[in-house]
């Protein structure tokens, strides 16, 4: 399909000039085309995301649930306790991770 650059009418293959503006005809260009890398891009993006947090779930549970601790002042708490804070934090970094990297799958399933 050719289209003309200024005032946009369509055109069958065969012409050359818009009778209008008698401006050259240029290919239409495929907007669907051009969309889909840059939608692509930031899946892959969104999938790293969720694989660096899977990645750094036990780093970044550890950190959290050492400030969670410091900033409440509660210097008094047992092992056991701190390990299964630990353990729930870890626990919803994967899940949080997992949904992350799911949706991104589930898009390149589709497409
Ligand atoms: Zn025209």
């Amino acid at each position: 399909m050719l289209v003309c650059p200024i005032c946009k009418s369509e055109y069958r293959d065969g012409y050359i000039v818009c009778s209008d503006c008698e401006c050259e005809l240029i290919e239409k260009p495929e907007v669907d085309e051009e969309d889909k890398p840059v939608k692509k891009g930031s899946k892959i993006s969104q999938f790293i995301m969720g694989v660096l947090i899977i990645i750094c779930s036990p780093v970044l549970s550890h950190k959290f649930t050492s400030m969670y601790f410091i900033s409440n002042g509660v210097v008094q708490y047992n092992n056991e306790q701190f390990m299964w804070m630990l353990k729930a934090y870890q626990a919803s970094f994967l899940l949080i991770a997992g949904i992350i990297c799911l949706h991104c799958i589930l898009y390149w399933y589709k497409n």
